[in-house]
């Protein structure tokens, strides 16, 4: 998938009508239109990286404002305390539905195990 063709490259480009819940230079947060959990966030770099794989190197630095970004949305939906997950699905086995990097963080209810 191209970037023209990405739904994520089209919110951050402003030709997709968005609900952002936290908005910068290098990211972009929204709700999961399919939530599994009462709170259940995306946290996207604006920039069109397909995957974990194609992040190395000159976006890099954008991995960490991810964690840095989740923080503080995790405490403007209250879920510091009560804990949460912050999940990055990566390739067809994963499940990645959008070929575009992105963070899940899902909390708000106890979560089950891991695998
Ligand atoms: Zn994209």
């Amino acid at each position: 998938m191209s970037a023209k063709d990405c739904i994520f490259c089209g919110m951050s480009a402003g030709a997709v009508d968005t609900d952002f819940l936290y908005l910068d230079h290098q990211l972009m947060v929204i709700r999961d239109i399919n939530p599994q959990a009462p709170v259940h966030l995306l946290i996207i770099p604006r920039r069109h990286v397909v995957s974990l794989a194609y992040a190395a190197g000159r976006t890099s630095a954008i991995l960490g404002q991810v964690f840095v970004v989740a923080e503080e949305m995790a405490r403007r939906e209250g879920v510091t305390l009560s804990g949460y997950r912050l999940v990055v699905n990566q390739g067809p086995d994963s499940g990645q539905a959008i070929e575009h990097l992105h963070a899940h963080l899902l909390g708000g209810q106890t979560l089950g195990p891991l695998g």
